[in-house]
């Protein structure tokens, strides 16, 4: 039986189509999120990577920041709900999740069956989400995927002190106007996120194993911080981007079993 979940974004749109809940048969990532044609791309690109057809698919379960208005989906369920199945479906030994996504950032605490027992977020304030390093890549005229590389050449990292994007936007670039390196710049942005999420999961209260998920996770300077910074370790989660459509093709799958 396949299913498919779709994960729609505030900057991607991600599709996973499963085979009987366990194996990934197709998958698609599309750099354009909710209020775009990202999803149609994404689904369509997924489904010709497993080479079957729409009417193939059993259940349709949309999952993010645009799951409500996508009229494609047979249903729908929340961003945490996807991410700790999707997380846990790939690392079993997962207790905690820490998503940082475009727009938000979510600490999610698992039982040791799986289950969410509480999570915390911040969706509130750029500061601490994906969205912060995009603003600053783009000052620095850096790839996203450069800035892991980066950071980790940084010997002396630059204090960002604002709590705001804006001011810390003004922040980096007096740092650069007095001459700081670049890569130690970019070490302090990637410290001034992770620092940010590491306070969110002390909320929460860590459990290991932790994993990263979504976006941000392929970024290794904020990744090592925040293991730094949380005194665990803090792994990335196998296809970390597209845990929350893996999470919702899985449950696509259990509810046409249920029924
Ligand atoms: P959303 O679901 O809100 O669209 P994603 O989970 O797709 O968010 O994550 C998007 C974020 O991931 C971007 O804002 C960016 O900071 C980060 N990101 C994406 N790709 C990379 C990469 N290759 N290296 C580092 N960071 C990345």
């Amino acid at each position: 039986m396949l299913t498919m979940g779709i994960d729609i974004g505030s900057t991607t749109s991600k599709c996973v189509l499963l085979e009987n809940g366990t194996t990934v048969v197709g998958q698609a990532l599309v750099k354009a999120g909710i209020g775009t044609d990202g999803p149609e791309e994404a689904w369509r690109q997924a489904l010709s990577e497993a080479g079957a057809s729409e009417g193939e698919i059993a259940f349709r379960m949309a999952t993010g920041y645009g799951r409500a208005r996508w009229p494609g989906a047979d249903g729908e369920i929340s961003e945490l709900t996807a991410h700790a199945i999707g997380c846990r479906l790939l690392q079993p030994d997962a207790r905690t999740v820490i998503d940082i996504g475009g727009q938000d950032a979510k600490v999610i605490v698992l039982s040791e069956d799986g289950r969410m027992d509480h999570f915390v977020m911040n969706d509130k304030c750029a500061a601490g989400t994906g969205r912060f390093l995009d603003v600053m890549a783009g000052i620095l005229r850096l790839d996203l995927a450069e800035l892991g590389d980066t950071a980790a050449r940084g010997t002396n990292p630059a204090v960002i002190s604002s709590t705001c994007t804006v001011f810390a936007e003004s922040e980096v670039i007096s740092q650069l106007a007095m001459g700081a390196a670049v890569p130690d710049v970019v070490a302090g942005i990637c410290a001034s996120v992770a620092v940010r999420v590491a306070a969110l999961a002390r909320r929460a209260g860590v459990r290991e194993r932790v994993y990263m998920t979504g976006g941000v996770a392929w970024n290794e300077g904020v990744r090592r911080c925040l293991a730094q910074s949380l005194g665990v370790e803090v792994r990335r989660a196998q296809l970390p981007q597209l845990c929350g459509a893996l999470g919702a093709a899985a449950s696509a799958h259990q509810k046409v079993r249920r029924n």
